[in-house]
């Protein structure tokens, strides 16, 4: 059993479609594939229809921003109820702010002498839900400003770079227990990547697990060796579910390629077993693993 659970389709940044996403995932020989979107369902529908044509199961899911004691974590909401209003709401509110942030950024891109304006980043991000500084690199590589994403995250977008601009982003204690009222289960994404753990040592992580965190996405690219050894045994202390994925983007992101890491098959059991009971107790209609 081949299982990767975090993958981005062209319904947030990542560049297939989520029905060529999904055939990808069953040609890389994946039995289970999740599609998380950053802050959009919006990718489910057409993926759904591709799982059940090619024979890959498919985890309905999204990677929602959050902040925690002033950073940014991303956190992975499988299995939940898309319609329920709060998390309608709060995922407009976070859509928003990535919209609203667009012209922030190209003004500040200007002011550095590229010229670029909104319609050269609608030209490609025209599939998108959730606007996101890729599809200003994207812009920005069209406009032949950048060879591609990872050096226009490096020279203009990154933080502490001259066109970056922070945007909105829900509270994670409040967005933990707003995922099991919706019926599903949390996973935290790439915890220890790109900064030091900071609120997220294994003190911060038992605070989380009591809020109803699910689970700890241990192996992944952005964490060394020896840190999701660490990881391993705090979310093993903690009894928190350990999960392993590729954060696909297509090609958007080099090193993510699908099923470069997974996760083990009793940790996925135990990942759908905490799902069904967020499911039972909320009452709420949430959308199961498609089986081909
Ligand atoms: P945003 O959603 O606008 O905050 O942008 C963050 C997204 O950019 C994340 O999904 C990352 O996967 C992606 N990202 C961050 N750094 C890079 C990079 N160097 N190259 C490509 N994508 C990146
Ligand atoms: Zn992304
Ligand atoms: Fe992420
Ligand atoms: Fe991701």
């Amino acid at each position: 059993m081949r299982i990767d659970l975090h993958t981005h389709s062209t319904a947030s940044d990542g560049t297939q479609r989520p029905r060529d996403l999904v055939r990808a995932a069953a040609g890389a020989g994946l039995d289970v594939v999740a599609i998380t979107d950053h802050d959009t369902a919006a990718g489910w529908g057409e993926a759904e229809a591709a799982a059940e044509e090619c024979g890959v199961a498919l985890v309905r899911g999204m990677e929602i921003s959050t902040r925690h004691a002033g950073q940014g974590v991303h956190l992975l909401a499988y299995l939940v109820d898309p319609t329920f209003p709060p998390l309608v709401a709060a995922l407009s509110r976070i859509l928003d702010g990535r919209n609203s942030r667009v012209p922030a950024i190209l003004e500040r891109l200007r002011t550095v002498g590229i010229d670029i304006d909104v319609h050269d980043v609608r030209r490609v991000a025209s599939n998108t839900t959730a606007t996101g500084r890729p599809h200003i690199a994207d812009a920005l590589i069209d406009l032949g400003v950048v060879a591609d994403r990872n050096e226009a995250f490096l020279r203009f977008l990154s933080p502490g770079r001259p066109a970056y601009v922070d945007r909105y982003a829900a509270s994670l204690t409040d967005m933990i227990d707003l995922v099991v009222s919706a019926g599903g289960v949390s996973v935290l994404a790439h915890p220890w990547g790109r900064h030091d753990p900071g609120a997220l040592g294994l003190l911060g992580l038992a605070e989380l697990r009591d809020a109803g965190l699910g689970g700890l996405e241990v192996d992944h690219h952005d964490h060394a060796p020896a840190m999701r050894e660490e990881l391993r045994g705090i979310a093993v202390e903690l009894g928190l579910v350990v999960t392993g994925a590729s954060d696909h983007h297509g090609d958007g992101k080099t090193d993510h390629e699908l099923g470069c890491f997974t996760t083990a098959p009793e940790q996925y059991d135990e990942l759908l077993a905490r799902a069904d009971r967020a499911r039972l107790a909320s009452g709420r209609m949430t959308p199961g693993v498609v089986h081909a």
